[in-house]
């Protein structure tokens, strides 16, 4: 699948991604990190790798050498064929293409707040809460 680097899923997806602290990690699989390198980042919340290159998305951790064992790099290929343009950011490019300015995902990362929880604390170490 072609990523066109819209953002929409670094931003409004929940999706496991690995902790800050253990980003230097230098094997190939992330399988073999503990259980604590993971984390789920809400929905509706961009990812902390979440990065832009002008209005185009790009990913921090993208060249790490754990990268394609990610859940992050199993999205990239559920569309049939490698040559086959990744339709939910088909869409969103159009939209920004005709003026719609609720996809521009770059300006909601910039205008992102943090959510709170009712008790006004942030949570999870960065966002959202750890797994096990
Ligand atoms: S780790 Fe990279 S690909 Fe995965 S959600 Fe975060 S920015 Fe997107
Ligand atoms: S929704 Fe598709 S095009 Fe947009 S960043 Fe995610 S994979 Fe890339």
């Amino acid at each position: 699948m072609i990523c066109v680097h819209c953002g929409l899923c670094c931003y409004d997806f929940p999706v496991v991604i690995i902790q800050n602290k253990f980003i230097d990690f230098e094997g190939e699989d992330a399988n073999d990190l503990p259980q604590e390198a993971f984390a789920i980042k809400s929905g509706n919340t961009p990812c902390p790798y979440l990065e832009w290159e002008g209005d185009n998305s790009k990913c921090a951790v993208h060249d790490k050498p754990w990268y394609p064992t990610t859940p992050c790099y199993d999205f990239g290929q559920i569309e049939d064929h490698p040559d086959t343009i990744c339709r939910l950011g088909a869409h969103v490019k159009k939209k920004i293409a005709e003026g719609d300015t609720r996809y521009n995902y770059r300006f909601k990362c910039e205008s992102f707040v943090e959510p709170k929880t009712p008790e006004g604390l942030i949570d999870g170490e960065i966002f959202g809460s750890s797994q096990g």
